[in-house]
C-alpha cells in the first residue's frame, strides 16, 4: 500500500463508518484512523479521538448489495497494544494442560 492509498482508503472508512467520534462529537481527521486489516470487502478500523482520547474499533463489511456494517467496541487499547496482541499465537489447550501440570507440580504458587 502507498501512502495515497492509504489516505484514500481512510477517508472511504471515515466518510464510511463514522465522521464523529461517538463521545465528544469531534470530528475525525485522517490520523485518527488507523486501518487495522484490510482484505477484500472486509475491513478492521481503529479510531482514535485526538479530542477526548477515546478509541474505538470498527469492522467494515460491504457486500455487492453495497451494504456495510459496522460494529464499533470500545476498546482502551492503542493502535501499539493492538498491533502487539494481534501477532500473539492463540493459546493452545496443550499450553493450558502444560501450566496446570506443572503448577500441580510445584507445592505453592507465587504470584
Ligand atoms: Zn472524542
Amino acid at each position: 500500500m502507498d501512502n495515497i492509498n492509504v489516505i484514500e482508503k481512510k477517508q472511504f472508512y471515515l466518510d464510511s463508518i463514522a465522521k464523529f467520534c461517538d463521545k465528544c462529537g469531534n470530528a475525525y481527521s485522517l490520523d485518527d484512523l488507523n486501518i487495522l486489516q484490510s482484505s477484500g470487502a472486509s475491513a478492521i478500523i481503529h479510531f482514535s479521538c485526538h479530542i477526548c482520547k477515546s478509541k474505538h474499533i470498527a469492522s467494515y463489511v460491504s457486500s455487492n448489495m453495497g451494504m456495510s456494517s459496522r460494529v464499533p467496541i470500545n476498546t482502551d487499547l492503542g493502535i501499539d497494544e493492538i498491533r502487539k496482541f494481534s501477532k500473539k499465537e492463540v493459546l493452545s489447550l496443550q499450553n493450558i494442560l502444560d501450566l496446570y501440570v506443572d503448577m500441580k507440580k510445584r507445592s505453592k504458587v507465587i504470584l
